[in-house]
């Protein structure tokens, strides 16, 4: 079976394609030359914009299409940058104006747990859908460590690896909140098959 993976982020569709690397499934997306009209991302949860994205995909392309919604969501911003995750900083938001408005947001604060957010959504044309999330947390540290990664990983360490997910990139790819919603896809993937 084919899967279309609704995303036009380069680095989220390299992590799910490593994660799935076993999966028995064709999995396509915009690398092999489809093209797909961008969604709007106007949900106030990562549920609705997953499930949104994953829908109106499939639908477009008349193929059952997964998407990944996404953020990290910081205790003392109250759940910020959350939903708001990649254009934290405005509308041309970078990777570097996230994290520099995020440590500016966080200066003096001693409170830096923080967790990232996955939300994987499968759905077929029919307009069947179904869910899965996953989290991981950490803290936010000040200064950047790590090469690998994208977004706000530099900055998200994790206690037990003594890490940031910048610096333990295979790891992460089995430890993150997208490996996680990822690997409970997996699991109920015979059972949502069973109901083709
Ligand atoms: P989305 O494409 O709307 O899901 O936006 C997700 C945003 O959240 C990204 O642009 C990143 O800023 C952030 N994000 C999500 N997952 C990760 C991750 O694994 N590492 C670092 N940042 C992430």
């Amino acid at each position: 079976m084919k899967i279309f993976l609704a995303t036009g982020n380069a680095k989220k569709i390299k992590e799910i394609e490593k994660i799935l690397h076993d999966f028995d499934v064709e999995i396509l997306s915009i690398k092999d030359g489809i093209e797909i009209p961008e969604v709007v991302e106007d949900g106030e949860t990562f549920e609705e914009n997953s499930a949104k994205k994953a829908l109106e995909i499939a639908k477009y392309l008349n193929m059952p299409s997964i998407a990944d919604d996404s953020g990290l969501c910081v205790d003392a911003l109250r759940g910020d940058p959350g939903v708001y995750s990649a254009r934290y900083s405005g509308e041309n938001a970078t990777d570097e104006t996230n994290n520099e408005k995020l440590i500016k947001d966080l200066y003096g604060i001693g409170n830096r747990k923080a967790k990232f957010v996955s939300v994987i959504t499968f759905a077929r044309p029919n307009g069947e859908i179904y869910s899965f999330r996953g989290e991981i947390e950490g803290k936010i540290i000040d200064e950047p460590r790590g090469k690998d990664g994208f977004g706000y990983d530099p900055y998200f360490y994790v206690e037990e690896y003594k890490s940031t997910l910048a610096e333990i990139p295979e790891i992460k790819n089995k430890i993150s909140h997208r490996a996680k919603a990822l690997e409970k896809f997996r699991q109920n993937f015979q059972d949502i098959m069973k109901k083709w």
